[in-house]
């Protein structure tokens, strides 16, 4: 069985740019959207064209400029955003409307207001109108994972039918589990008559932290595009980070049997990149682009790492295009790793020079938590004096 082509559409620049501290200027969105095109997404969302004309603007900058990827702009389900969406994007290649309105009664009842019927008409009426200018129009039923199942089927139903290509069901509060995103999808795709004729999409938040987990619930359910943000930045607990999705598919193909166009030897380029801009770095343990993520500084694993990378390491550093880091010395390393990195400086040490040096060492790590190259040379000279 050949794996599932995976499409990667990327709202770093949208759901990711509008959580608080992650701004960024039109120029500096248009060189993210550049690193975006080099990594390999299918589609970047560029942001919400009504939020202001600078937003606007940027958005048809990058659609000018960014020649590969299709270029999308969020619109709610009314007629003046999705004209502004329109007017965004006209410049691309390919250009998507991505429309959304709430679907959960929840949100019905107490942020909009109205009814369910008035809902399923502002859905259908939001994707015709954009349907006049592209043929490429996503809409989301906002709060899916919290809409009654039948109205939701309702919903998709008829929004494929008025020529929804893409349908995302997200789960914008980060509230649900794996097995019910998977449950969720398997009913839609059971349940909607018309389903074939789009493609469906997740879009997890990371509010429980898993919003990893349950977009790939969603790909085992049979979603064909997932959506991500890099260094999984985006409203309150961020989105699921694209580096950990796309790694996880390909360290793990013998589990989960989807491929993606991403370039991984750009994942870190690009999260680099955007802590770059947005002055926000990662949590040093973030899985895949933190500092620590190829750093080893115990010695039971120093020591197996310097026999077989295998024994302590499931992906290379070099995969997502970082440096392999070099190894860590403080108080919980060992001789070996002791020795290792004396090499490295280019200095020989063995046999009782380099038990007096690891002794120094060791007691230098006491003191001061982090041994430096420095503290290698002066405890090598001391010895060596
Ligand atoms: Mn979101």
């Amino acid at each position: 069985m050949s794996d599932v082509q995976l499409r990667v559409f990327d709202t770093t620049l949208r759901d990711g740019e509008q959580s608080p501290g992650f701004s960024l200027h039109p120029d500096e969105k248009l060189q993210m959207a550049r690193q975006l095109e080099r990594l390999g997404v299918d589609v970047i969302e560029a942001g919400f064209a009504v939020s202001s004309p600078a937003e606007a603007q940027a958005i048809r900058q990058i659609a000018t400029e960014i020649r590969r990827p299709v270029i999308a702009s969020l619109a709610r389900a009314q007629s003046t955003d999705i004209q502004r969406a329109a007017w965004a994007i006209k410049p691309a290649a390919r250009g998507r409307i991505h429309t959304f309105i709430a679907t959960s009664d929840l949100h019905l009842a107490t942020k909009l207001r109205i009814d369910r019927e008035t809902c399923m008409a502002a859905a259908v009426e939001a994707v015709r109108c954009a349907r006049r200018y592209t043929d490429d129009v996503q809409f989301s039923a906002e709060d899916a994972t919290r809409t009654d199942a039948d109205f939701l089927c309702r919903v998709v139903e008829a929004v494929i039918d008025a020529g929804a290509a893409t349908v995302n069901l997200p789960d914008t509060v980060g509230y649900a589990t794996p097995e019910e995103i998977r449950e969720m999808f398997a009913s839609v795709i059971d349940r909607v008559p018309n389903c074939d004729q789009a493609i469906l999409s997740a879009h997890c938040h990371d509010d429980l932290g898993l919003a990893v987990a349950n977009t790939l619930a969603a790909m085992s359910a049979g979603v064909g595009q997932v959506e991500c943000t890099v260094n999984g930045i985006g409203e309150r607990a961020g989105n699921a980070a694209l580096e950990e999705v796309v790694m996880a598919l390909k360290v793990r193909g013998d589990r989960l049997p989807y491929r993606t166009q991403i370039d991984t030897t750009q994942i870190h380029p690009s999260s680099t990149l955007l802590s770059q801009l947005t002055g926000q770095s990662v949590q040093l343990n973030k899985a895949v682009v933190g500092r620590n993520a190829f750093a080893h500084e115990a010695g039971i694993h120093q020591d197996g790492l310097l026999k077989d990378r295998r024994t302590y390491e499931i992906m290379r550093a070099e995969d997502v295009g970082a440096a392999s880091p070099p190894l860590v010395l403080g108080k919980h390393s060992g001789r070996r790793a002791v020795q290792q990195r004396c090499a490295e400086l280019g200095l020989a040490v063995e046999g009782a020079n380099l038990e007096a040096v690891y002794a120094a060492l060791m007691t230098v790590a006491d003191q001061q938590k982090r041994v430096t190259d420095r503290d290698v040379y002066a405890a090598v000279a001391a010895r060596t004096r």
